[in-house]
């Protein structure tokens, strides 16, 4: 019988939905673009996403706001972006409640794939229960894959079996966390998929939270 320690959460649209991020992807560094290469906002849009694509979302540059400032020859303060558009994160419903209660009885981290300087801004918008916030990109230069799970539950001092994560990447948070050996639930929020490892928003995951504690992890 083993107790739950640690409560893992992914940030982007697991507590927040990703206004922030794509208005940032697909808005900003796209005009910016236009601006530098004197195209219009589609077409500038369009060969942004296909760069994207190119790289794709398995590698951490992806993910990193740097290295596609200097890939474009953009000019200026990234940084400056994020600030631009500090109103625009926001948080599902059930997110401030659930974390409130599940923070009273575990420690609480996040587990992400976003850039340290997009958590920062997305952190402001949340209650202020976390002990812990890992970015894969910027803290271990990778993607959330087994090795980083095993990182950082290494770092936490906790056995894998006592953690479960939750997120909306069916890739990088159920497969890559069960495969480092923690518990995992793939939230899908459009309630499409369904299954015993499925939640549908945070309040459900309580709810799965419960039952394991009542039974020990398996
Ligand atoms: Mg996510």
């Amino acid at each position: 019988m083993e107790f739950i320690e640690v409560v893992s959460f992914d940030m982007e649209k697991t507590l927040i939905d990703s206004g922030f991020s794509d208005l940032i992807w697909e808005d900003d560094i796209p005009r910016l673009y236009g601006e530098r290469h004197g195209l219009d906002f589609a077409t500038a849009k369009r060969r942004v996403l296909d760069a994207y694509g190119e790289i794709g979302d398995g590698q951490p540059e992806w993910y990193d706001v740097d290295y596609w400032f200097r890939r474009f020859g953009l000019s200026g303060d990234w940084r400056e972006l994020l600030s631009g558009r500090s109103g625009d994160v926001r948080v599902f419903p059930e997110v401030p409640g659930v974390l409130e209660r599940i923070s009273d009885r575990y420690r609480v981290i996040i587990s992400s794939n976003t850039i340290r300087e997009f958590l920062e801004v997305q952190l402001a918008t949340l209650p202020d229960v976390f002990s812990h916030v890992f970015s894969a990109p910027s803290d271990y230069g990778t993607v959330k894959n087994d090795a980083f799970y095993g990182k950082i539950y290494n770092l936490l001092g906790v056995r894998p079996s006592a953690v479960v994560h939750v997120g909306d990447s069916w890739k990088f948070d159920y497969k890559a966390a069960v495969k480092g050996g923690v518990t995992a639930f793939h939230l899908d929020r459009s309630g499409e998929s369904e299954g015993e490892h499925v939640v549908h928003d945070l309040q459900e995951f309580e709810v799965m939270l419960n039952r394991l504690e009542d039974k020990g992890l398996e």
